[in-house]
């Protein structure tokens, strides 16, 4: 039987912060902020399923994803079907163009469920990134195929126990639209003070 799958997006709130993760889709908690706002903004210019044919190239928008082996469901924003057989994702997020792991490696997930579906090898995709207007091409490495089954795991240990992980209490949390509901520092001050507390009670 394959695995419960887990959706794609979990696994970029999970890199990112694996408490965050588990708000979202353990608790269902959600908040926007600016950072969310802009990039509902963004995703609304790819989130109507369609086609258009753009130099020859297929450009699907929204295309459902899915992989039975790793267990993983969600959807792409855009897929170009090249003439000489080229599949390659991209993936549109807020913000200039910079590395970010949780960004690739929701990219790699997609290229992974797209291998499955259609039986051939997807060894590049890229982020658009809309502040700067760039792309920037990703290599679907082994090693990020690696990351993608882990952290699916990951993802599903959690969703099946219902627990929440510890705060991060980072710099992270700056940006992070769930610091209201999540609480980073009042927590980290309980786990301190029931850390002191068993010291001092020690035998
Ligand atoms: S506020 Fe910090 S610890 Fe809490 S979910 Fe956001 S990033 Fe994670």
């Amino acid at each position: 039987m394959p695995p419960d799958p887990v959706p794609i997006s979990a696994l970029q709130h999970w890199t990112y912060c694996p408490r965050q993760c588990a708000l979202i889709h353990v608790e269902q908690a959600y908040a926007d902020n600016i950072h969310t706002a802009r990039g509902n903004a963004v995703h609304k210019l790819v989130d109507t399923p369609g086609y258009e044919m753009k130099a020859g190239v297929r450009v699907e928008r929204s295309l459902p994803l899915w992989s039975d082996r790793v267990g993983l469901i969600g959807k792409a924003d855009l897929v170009e079907f090249h003439p000489d057989g080229t599949v390659f994702p991209v993936e549109f997020k807020n913000g200039p163009k910079r590395k970010h792991v949780h960004d690739d490696i929701q990219l790699a997930a997609q290229a992974l469920c797209l291998e499955e579906m259609l039986n051939k090898p997807v060894p590049l995709g890229a982020i658009y990134h809309a502040s700067s207007k760039r792309r920037r091409e990703v290599s679907i490495t082994p090693d990020l195929k690696r990351l993608v089954e882990t952290t699916t795991e990951a993802v599903r240990a959690t969703l099946v126990s219902g627990k929440l992980p510890a705060p991060v209490n980072d710099e992270r949390c700056d940006q992070c639209s769930l610091k209201d509901i999540c609480q980073p520092e009042a927590i980290a001050g309980l786990r301190a003070q029931a850390y002191l507390r068993n010291q001092l009670y020690e035998p």
